[in-house]
């Protein structure tokens, strides 16, 4: 297939995923649909696919709302947290050894300023905990408040361009929770000492996602596992994070149908990127514990083509013949150089388990994380992606591995 009629192909594909589909959050019917619309194209380009069910939470909120006296102000339910309908004396902390000493029991806790600078990272989240993170909640756990009340601030680093984020981003911590932005927060401080009304209209849903692993039936040699994330964020519908990614993928599934190939290949959709629990990630991790050493090479493509600039390829750990092969296919490629190496992405969990790696992405993305502000919100949409970008990425993707 030559790139302008790839180009095409990735045009529709992501018709479907982000305009059609929209919002891919793990749990919801959007998600499912995405999930069956991969399923259907691999299947028809000739792929065998498995596709395991996993048990998730879908949340809905109707709203959430704060008063003190006569005064509202504007919060927001934290995502998966659950909703609440409390009253109580509200409490101030900004520390964690201010946290260590307050007596916060069934009291409405207002943290803001330094414990509410960085987003915490999920209870049972498998691949980043820092310790003061598990002490932090464990210490709210023990302290036992009616609810908590977080202002934040702009934090693309942590949050992508979300503001306010939510300090809490987690369906297995249940203490209800809403958020502010940090100049909202700074009125609430008047209230100190005072009973505040808090209520958050959220619910949290039992329901299904899927995880979706595709191979070309080759059987013997070690296997190159192509990996991209199929959920969005709530409210975004994840065009560059990772609409692209999923459709590079099935863009393989058909260029490299009829390639003649040395290596099993497993084109996989991970469910849960996005999400407090990394589902489709550790469902994974199971299914290879004994495996990791057959991999001869993780493909992880997360944030590509991005309406500016070239696409990147960050090497990670690569042995001298694929590292080779690939500075052959950059010095080919006019759309596609080095990348500088980042660890948000699900290549990670290759590394981790000593697979090399290539995460796929888009340079601008890479060199701006730490201020852009498109990741996780609307703005992340078809507008601002570059069709030819995400043909030349399945185009070099495929080359690569012909070399192989
Ligand atoms: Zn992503």
């Amino acid at each position: 297939m030559n790139k302008r009629a790839l180009t095409e192909k990735a045009k529709s594909h992501l018709q479907v995923l982000c305009a059609e589909i929209g919002e891919r959050r793990v749990g919801s019917a959007g998600n499912r649909r995405a999930s069956a619309y991969a399923e259907q194209v691999l299947k028809e380009a000739g792929w065998q696919t498995e596709s395991t069910e996993l048990s998730v939470i879908d949340w809905k909120t109707e709203g959430a709302s704060l008063t003190c006296n006569e005064q509202s102000f504007e919060v927001f339910s934290s995502e998966y947290s659950l909703g609440c309908a409390v009253q109580g004396e509200l409490i101030a902390v900004t520390t964690i050894e201010q946290l260590e000493q307050a007596d916060i029991k069934d009291k409405i806790l207002f943290l803001y300023d330094t414990i509410a600078s960085q987003q915490i990272a999920p209870k049972n989240f498998p691949f980043w905990n820092p310790e003061e993170h598990q002490h932090l909640i464990s210490l709210l756990e023990k302290g036992k408040p009616k609810a908590l009340v977080c202002a934040t601030e702009r934090n693309s680093a942590t949050a992508g361009g979300v503001y306010p984020f939510p300090l809490f981003e987690d369906g297995d911590f249940d203490i209800p929770s809403v958020y502010m932005k940090d100049t909202e927060g700074e009125r609430l401080l008047g209230c100190l000492g005072q009973t505040v009304v808090l209520e958050s209209k959220a619910t949290r849903i039992p329901e299904t996602a899927f995880n979706l692993i595709a191979r070309n039936g080759i059987e013997s040699g070690k296997r190159i596992v192509i990996t991209a994330h199929i959920d969005t964020k709530i409210g975004t519908p994840g065009a560059i994070d990772n609409g692209t990614g999923v459709s590079i993928v099935l863009l393989l599934a058909e260029l490299l149908q009829g390639a003649a190939l040395n290596h099993p290949v497993e084109l996989a959709l991970f469910n849960g990127e996005d999400y407090y629990g990394a589902p489709g990630q550790v469902e994974y991790l199971k299914q290879n514990q004994e495996q990791f050493g057959n991999i001869l090479l993780n493909i992880n493509i997360d944030g590509a083509g991005y309406q500016e600039g070239p696409s990147c390829f960050s090497a990670f750990e690569l042995p001298e013949e694929i590292l080779d092969a690939l500075r052959e296919l950059i010095w080919d490629s006019p759309g596609i150089v080095n990348g500088l190496p980042w660890y948000q992405g699900d290549h990670s969990l290759f590394l981790q388990n000593g697979c090399p790696a290539i995460a796929v992405s888009s340079q601008w993305f890479i060199e701006n994380m730490e201020c852009q502000e498109v990741t996780h919100t609307p703005k992340d949409n078809l507008n601002i992606v570059n069709y030819e970008r995400v043909a030349e990425c399945a185009l070099g993707i495929s080359e690569l591995i012909q070399k192989l």
